[in-house]
């Protein structure tokens, strides 16, 4: 007897990734585009962005050059992809950055690129993208915050502090668009093996994995499997929530 194919729970659903030409981003990229879904992926850098989507599995993704920390280069480039593929029904705000230093040290700039990227970025693709959602009564919004915005990390004022917002304007986007359909949850990820952290010293990561129940960084995979389930039938009744993917390091 042959099996039954199992039918992707998120055929004919298009994918919007912000930050998506490598580390989480491309992970979640591909956890979706092997969902069914076609995936729009945006980075600064088009052609990174490009070269990814013609990298995941399965046809119709793009790459999408744009700065999300710019409202009006959003609100185009939104309408590009829906003109493109359709109109958008996952939307996931990963677009992320760091200028680390301690607070009495911290320039005003780096506060605010950090802030306009991590926070702002998320709230300009959501007032774009939500609108067209709430219309069709049917969304999945995630948004990658951080274990960094729970639990603070020295250092890190205005990225802690971005990633801490992202947990306000969850709750809120899931308070004000539930009746309309649209679901929004935050992931915050602990420390995963990306570009992102490829700078660690040895003893930093040592003493990092101490801190660590599981013993281990993450893998982006860790963190796009969560997402893709917060984008499918399983979760529908999950909404403005923090899932927390640390291998046990916040508890
Ligand atoms: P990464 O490897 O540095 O990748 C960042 C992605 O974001 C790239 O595709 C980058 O492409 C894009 N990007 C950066 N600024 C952008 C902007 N202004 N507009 C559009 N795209 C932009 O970072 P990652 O480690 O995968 O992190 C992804 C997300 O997870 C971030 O939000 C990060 O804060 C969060 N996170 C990461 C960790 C970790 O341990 N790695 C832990 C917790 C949370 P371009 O450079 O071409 O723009």
């Amino acid at each position: 007897m042959s099996a039954t194919p199992v039918p992707a729970e998120l055929a004919g659903q298009i994918a919007l990734v912000t930050g998506g030409s490598r580390g989480i981003g491309r992970a979640i990229a591909e956890h979706l585009a092997r969902g069914g879904a076609r995936v729009a992926l945006l980075a600064r850098s088009a052609e990174r962005a490009e070269a990814a989507a013609r990298g995941l599995p399965g046809d119709g993704h793009r790459g999408y050059g744009c700065d999300v920390a710019r409202g009006a280069q959003v609100e185009q480039t939104v309408r590009r992809v829906e003109d493109d593929l359709g109109p958008i029904d996952i939307l996931v705000n990963n677009a992320g950055i760091t200028e680390d230093n301690v607070v009495i040290r911290l320039s005003e700039d780096d506060w605010d690129r950090v802030l306009d990227t991590n926070l702002k970025g998320a709230f300009h693709t959501i007032r774009v993208v939500a609108r067209g959602m709430m219309r069709r009564r049917q969304g999945r919004i995630i948004n990658i915050s951080s274990v960094v915005g729970l639990a603070g990390n020295k250092g890190q004022a205005n990225y802690a502090a971005s990633k801490a917002g992202l947990v306000g304007l969850t709750k809120v986007v899931a308070k004000e668009l539930a009746s309309r359909g649209v679901l929004c949850n935050a992931v915050a990820p602990g420390f995963i093996e990306t570009e992102l952290t490829a700078g660690l010293t040895e003893q930093a990561r040592e003493e990092l994995l101490g801190q660590i129940a599981l013993g281990r960084l993450g893998s982006p995979d860790d963190v796009a499997a969560v997402v893709r389930f917060l984008c499918g039938p399983g979760a529908s009744y999950i909404t403005g929530q923090v899932i927390v993917v640390d291998g046990g390091m916040v508890m």
